[in-house]
């Protein structure tokens, strides 16, 4: 079996450096060059590009991992669809529109792209058993907690996690309905009436709590990832998984049985 033909964007960032790891790590996986926004200072045995259309056309990955940031990882996602090449993506961020946009090109192409907002295997499932959950307690607040490093808020995982509590929760506006904040943001984001609650401190990796409540009991499905090889198992299912799709899949969930 030939090895699948990988660049990695972000290489110097907390996750790429763990996903570079892998990569060499794996024996069916070769790293064959990298992207990033400066040249590194020493010379590296990979080849480095700070343009991204350059990169694809001196050397032919299958797969792009991308872990940059929201505008950087659009931008990069959308050049691999439209150079080929199959897009592994962990950066989070990205608004509906962009991924309906993506989506639109990966079906145009026939060709798989995955956009993952949390690759930890414990993250999907406890993403799942909120879904089971939902459909017994209708009341439910998120509460996620990060590094503070964090550019966007609410975290994807979170974003991710009320939709799919939304497939199976009556619809209800969480707390008292005449409730008032009389601090703006007291209640947190708001997705179909389930609030979400951002914590932001050093020291953090990334962390989800998803609390029901009813009638005299609560439960409350929690997940913690505490370093960033908790996400490269997840990362490796996708990059094996990617040279068999013809289409975009949004979610680490999507992927696993
Ligand atoms: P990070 O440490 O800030 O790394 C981001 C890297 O991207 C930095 O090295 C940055 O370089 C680089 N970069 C910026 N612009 C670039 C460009 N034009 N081309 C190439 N590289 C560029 O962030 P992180 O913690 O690794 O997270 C990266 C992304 O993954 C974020 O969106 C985060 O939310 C997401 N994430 C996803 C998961 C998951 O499981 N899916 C888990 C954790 C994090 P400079 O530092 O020089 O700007």
């Amino acid at each position: 079996m030939n090895p699948i033909k990988i660049t990695i964007a972000g290489p110097r960032g907390r996750m790429g450096k763990e996903a570079v790891k892998l990569v060499e790590e794996t024996e069916h996986f070769q790293l064959i060059s990298m992207l990033d926004r400066k040249q590194p200072e020493k010379e590296t045995t990979i080849p480095v590009f700070t343009n991204i259309e350059e990169c694809f056309q001196s050397e032919k990955p299958d797969v792009l991992i991308d872990l940059t940031t929201p505008e950087v990882g659009y931008v990069h996602t959308k050049t691999a669809l439209e150079y080929g090449v199959r897009p592994v993506v962990g950066t989070t961020g990205f608004t509906s529109v962009e991924l309906e946009e993506l989506k639109a090109i990966s079906e145009e192409k026939q060709l798989g792209c995955i956009i993952a907002p949390n690759f930890a295997v414990g993250a999907v499932l406890m993403m799942k058993f909120s879904k089971m959950a939902a459909k017994y307690f209708e009341d439910v607040e998120i509460l996620e907690m990060h590094h503070d490093q964090k550019l966007d808020a609410p975290s994807g995982t979170a974003v991710k996690t009320a939709e799919m509590i939304r497939e199976q929760r009556n619809l209800k506006q969480q707390g008292h309905p005449n409730e008032k904040e009389t601090i703006d943001g007291a209640r947190g984001a708001n997705i179909d009436g389930m609030h979400i609650h951002s914590i932001r401190l050093p020291g953090l990796v990334a962390h989800q709590q998803v609390m029901f409540g009813a009638d005299g009991q609560a439960l409350t499905i929690k997940h913690d990832s505490f370093h960033r090889g908790s996400f490269m198992s997840g990362v490796k299912v996708c990059v094996d998984t990617i040279m068999t799709l013809e289409t975009l899949v949004y979610g680490l969930e999507n992927i696993l049985d």
